[in-house]
């Protein structure tokens, strides 16, 4: 878990995540829907599953796209990292919306042994204020 975070700069963070909340096992993303939901270009969206494929964490496959099982781990880790923090800030009474969107801003920086040592000082909750599951 812990090699694994700061691997990716921001933009490749979001692709990671998105494939990880929007892909539903036999059905992967295409490229077009992931330039879509990002709010990016095709081509824009095109080089970044290019430097994924290159860091071995997405593979491509007649124009689905997947992530392997480090990218799987990784973005985990990242998710698990967001949705700590996203927890502590609530907790500290930072508005919903405002704790994930700056949460997004450091989970894929932040190594996750340490963030589960902020998970385990806000007493471990089980879900992000979502409702979604911190660890999976
Ligand atoms: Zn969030």
């Amino acid at each position: 878990m812990t090699e694994l975070t700061n691997a990716v700069s921001k933009r490749e963070r979001d692709c990671l995540v998105l494939l990880k909340e929007e892909s539903r096992g036999d059905f992967p993303m295409r490229l077009h829907e992931i330039a879509s939901t990002m709010h990016i270009k095709p081509p824009t969206a095109l080089n970044i599953i290019r430097r994924l494929k290159s860091k071995g964490f997405v593979e491509t496959q007649d124009g689905m796209i997947k992530l392997t099982d480090v990218g799987d781990r990784l973005s985990k880790t990242i998710l698990m990292v967001h949705r700590t923090f996203e927890s502590l800030f609530c907790q500290s009474g930072v508005p919903e919306s405002r704790a994930c969107s700056e949460a997004s801003e450091i989970d894929f920086l932040i190594n996750g042994e340490n963030a589960m040592k902020v998970l385990k000082r806000i007493d471990n909750p089980s879900s992000c204020p979502h409702g979604k599951p911190i660890r999976m």
